[in-house]
């Protein structure tokens, strides 16, 4: 059996030699992730080259997700890099004070404008909710709170709201930076951070477009305002190309209690609306140090499988973690075996519903066709831009499907998608009557069908046009293929 479910690997200093980039992609990785919250320019560029270079020679495709830090809040620093607070004192965020300065009882903040966006009563949440005080009074430049759990507190870290509505743009002039960067170094998907509106996408989509990349855009569900707003959510899932449960910002935001049904509910949306979903953050965080998953890691990532996202994401775990290659490896053990149950094949999505897109129609069809004849094999979708088999992959199945496309981009672009596998293949250049045997002869040899196997081909009836799937044909593999 193949894996259906993809893996994103953050990289960083512990992926930095070709030694381990290599084992980690050979292990499973199909998606790298590129934290622009950390390194340089240079770095990122770096990095991109060297994945385009350990893929080529493991003869494999994947993708590069250039992810944009946004507007996360952080305190400035310590003067002695860390301080430790105590639940019951008072501390205080002060825009005024000289940011490299702070000790156990004021520290800088780089945001001014959070002392608008806050008020006496509200919660503030650091260090990825490691620490938490409350508002107790407002100034022109201060914010003057009670530790309600104390801890130690370092240089930089990060800060929200309980309950969201700060109010910073998602777009900061770092991240416009970025986006050309991201651009240079062929992203072949953008992830913007803390997306309160369609509008950020639409603004990160412009830019990249300037900078002369069609990257897809992941908008990053980490704000309060969406998990609440079902209309505000399915406004910004369908301004991008994918979402990321990104976990960690989200929790922090709405508090752990929801966030397993908030889950489900933006994959179930990103789902229904035609486009690919990542879960992300914490998913086997003790393998930062230990070369096993805890047991309830494990049943964290078999749940997102069972959620049906696309993908799930390893972040510190293989960007610094002493263990890269065993975090990839647990996590494609895992995937397999929930992919095994049988409820992972029986869809019910749009059974009732109408279309409007022929190529919807195809991919619908043949998607039931694979899931109710028996003998099918797999399904090979020739495609131009990939739409088809992401069409085709919003349906549950366990049969595989084959992107076979003559564009890299649209390889790497699959690679995010569930279900789907790709064959470099170009139906330009052959007589148009032996395209389908060529098809079928490719797969044979990789050993994925044999002799007797029923194959699904969907095609569009110019090799070149985009969207333009209108026909799906059932062969039965042997000498005869046409
Ligand atoms: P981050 O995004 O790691 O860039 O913060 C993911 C998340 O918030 O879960
Ligand atoms: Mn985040």
């Amino acid at each position: 059996m193949l894996r259906r479910t993809k893996i994103v690997a953050t990289l960083g200093p512990a992926t930095d030699s070709t030694e381990s980039l290599q084992a980690i992609i050979a292990a499973g990785v199909d998606v790298t992730r590129l934290n622009f919250s950390h390194g340089s320019a240079e770095d990122h560029i770096q990095r991109a080259r060297q994945v385009r270079e350990a893929s080529e020679a493991l003869g494999r495709y994947t993708a590069i997700l250039a992810d944009l830090q946004g507007p996360k809040l952080r305190i400035a620093r310590f003067a002695d890099n860390k301080v430790t607070l105590k639940a019951g004192q008072n501390f205080v965020l002060d825009a005024a004070m000289d940011k490299e300065s702070g000790d156990s009882e004021r520290v800088g903040i780089d945001y001014e404008q959070l002392i608008q966006d806050v008020e006496p009563g509200d919660i503030l949440v650091l260090d990825d909710g490691r620490i938490e005080m409350e508002v107790e009074a407002v100034d022109d430049h201060s914010i003057r709170s009670r530790v309600l759990i104390g801890g130690p507190l370092s240089n930089n870290k990060g800060l929200n709201k309980r309950g969201g509505g700060l109010s910073a743009d998602a777009l900061t002039d770092k991240d416009k930076e970025d986006i050309r960067t991201a651009a240079q170094l062929g992203a072949d998907y953008v992830a913007v951070s803390f997306v309160r509106t369609a509008d950020d996408l639409h603004t990160a989509r412009a830019l990249l477009k300037e900078a002369g990349s069609s990257a897809g855009l992941v908008a990053k569900i980490e704000r309060a305002e969406l998990a609440h707003d079902d209309d505000a959510l399915d406004d910004v899932i369908r301004a991008s190309d994918a979402v990321m449960v990104a976990r960690g910002d989200l929790a922090v935001e709405i508090g752990d209690a929801e966030l397993v049904a908030v889950q489900k509910h933006i994959i179930g949306r990103a789902r229904a609306l035609n486009k690919v979903v990542i879960t992300a953050t914490q998913m086997m965080e003790s393998m930062i140090e230990n070369p096993m998953p805890t047991r309830a890691e494990v049943s964290d990532v078999a749940n997102a499988v069972m959620d049906y996202t696309d993908a799930v994401m390893l972040s510190a775990e293989t960007a610094v973690g002493d263990y890269p290659r065993e975090a990839v490896e647990a996590m494609v053990r895992i995937c397999m075996g929930a992919e095994k149950h049988p409820s992972m094949r029986q869809s019910k999505h749009r059974i009732h519903e109408t279309m409007d897109r022929i190529d919807e129609a195809i991919a619908l069809s043949a998607m039931y066709a694979a899931n109710h004849l028996e003998g099918i094999a797999a399904i090979i979708c020739l495609t131009e831009t990939g739409a088809t088999p992401l069409l085709m992959s919003r349906i549950k199945s366990n049969l595989p499907i084959f992107a076979f496309s003559r564009h890299h981009s649209t390889q790497h672009r699959v690679s995010m998608y569930r279900g789907v596998q790709t064959v470099p293949f170009n139906s330009t250049d052959m007589p148009h009557e032996e395209t389908n045997a060529r098809a079928v002869a490719e797969l044979t040899s990789r050993g994925v069908v044999k002799q007797g196997d029923l194959v699904i081909i969907t095609k569009g009836d110019y090799a070149d046009a985009q969207g333009g799937t209108n026909s799906l044909k059932i062969v039965r593999v042997g000498p005869d293929v046409r």
